[in-house]
């Protein structure tokens, strides 16, 4: 059985040939999945009943199901999806001003084991399919409407998307092929906390989507604290790898620093920041931490948080700091997690 939402164009096109249709049908059932948000074969009206029942035999249409959603006074939405083996995921909807983003995930649970993340507390089930990534997409753009349109997605969810290298690149494919969903290359990135062999693959073979990378310290001892990976991917090796990456002042690589108390706060870790990210064109991105009961870190006070933003603006690095949304229903960085969870602030 086909899965449908897991073929990238050129795939869609070899299925309907190998099925015995003309090769222009793979641009309508793409229309009709991508655009038109169809759940199922019977909706492709331009496609003749025999047809339509030949794709029903060879090929599926996979859903997610909607277990539950939440709203945030902020206007965020986090859905809570089941996948058929009965693995629970998170994606958050975020609405801006001018535009949306959907905050996507790629794995059951996590490997990495980040010692500040609650999604890390429940470690690693599995990789999610390509269409389990693709229709996190469709499915909220179908709840939200149309007139709600997704422009900007975010490999920001559960999970290390590095990890998942050939499904990220695919679902990256599928969101930007203009036969498909038909999003900017611009407006995807892809979130990291470091796997030096997949930021040099994403350089090759997914091109011109933003990298972002969690840098979270400005030395080895304090990172491999709190991310234990670091010991394979040091932060000077990971430097490295940024200063080769093909970016410039228009696609800048995001630094995303995690702010938290006593920890990496102080005036010498944001003179060592401002240290490491010399000659890489990038934009910083502090990120206050989202406490959760039982973690053992603390957010720094606002002030602080600002004073480490003024000495980095002041080195000329472009630096914001990131409010995270929808706190209120669990839904802001490092919150998510594929269990209702009882958290709740
Ligand atoms: N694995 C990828 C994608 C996850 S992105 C990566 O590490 O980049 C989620 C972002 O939220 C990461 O930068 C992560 O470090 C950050 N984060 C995790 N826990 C957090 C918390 N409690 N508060 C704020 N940010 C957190």
């Amino acid at each position: 059985m086909t899965d449908i939402k897991s073929l990238t164009f050129s795939e869609l096109q070899k299925f309907v040939l190998s099925i015995g249709f003309k090769k222009y049908r793979a641009v309508q059932i793409s229309r009709w999945i991508y655009k038109k948000l169809a759940t199922s074969f019977e909706e492709m009206t331009d496609i003749s009943k025999e047809g339509r029942k030949l794709l029903k035999e060879k090929a599926e249409i996979y859903n997610l199901k909607i277990l539950k959603k939440e709203t945030s006074s902020d206007g965020t939405i986090k859905y809570l999806f089941e996948l058929k083996d009965g693995n629970r995921i998170e994606t958050v909807f975020i609405p801006e001003r001018d535009w949306n983003t959907l905050c996507i995930s790629t794995q059951v649970g996590c490997p990495i084991g980040c010692k500040f993340c609650f999604t890390a507390k429940d470690g690693f089930t599995r990789n999610l399919t390509t269409s389990e990534i693709v229709d996190q997409y469709i499915s909220v753009q179908r709840d939200v409407g149309i007139n709600n349109r997704i422009s900007n997605i975010v490999f920001m969810g559960m999970g290390e998307p590095l990890l998942n290298f050939e499904n990220v690149k695919k679902s990256v494919s599928i969101f930007t092929d203009d036969k498909m969903a038909g999003l900017s290359r611009r407006k995807i990135t892809i979130s990291t906390c470091g796997i030096i062999p997949g930021i040099e693959r994403m350089a090759r073979e997914i091109p011109k989507v933003k990298l972002a990378l969690s840098l979270h310290a400005t030395d080895e001892k304090t990172r491999e604290n709190l991310i234990p990976l670091n010991r394979k991917y040091p932060i000077k090796e990971i430097m490295k790898t940024l200063k080769k990456y093909p970016a410039d002042n228009v696609r800048r690589i995001m630094i995303e620093y995690l702010m938290l108390e006593g920890v990496n706060d102080s005036r010498e870790d944001a003179l060592r920041l401002a240290q490491l990210v010399r000659g890489i064109p990038v934009k910083v991105n502090l990120i206050p931490f989202n406490p959760y009961p039982g973690s053992e870190f603390k957010t720094p006070p606002r002030e602080k948080i600002e004073v480490f933003q003024k000495m980095l603006w002041d080195r000329g690095i472009a630096t914001f700091i990131r409010d995270s949304r929808g706190k209120d229903i669990s839904a802001a960085c490092g919150m998510l997690r594929g269990k209702e969870s009882k958290l709740k602030q």
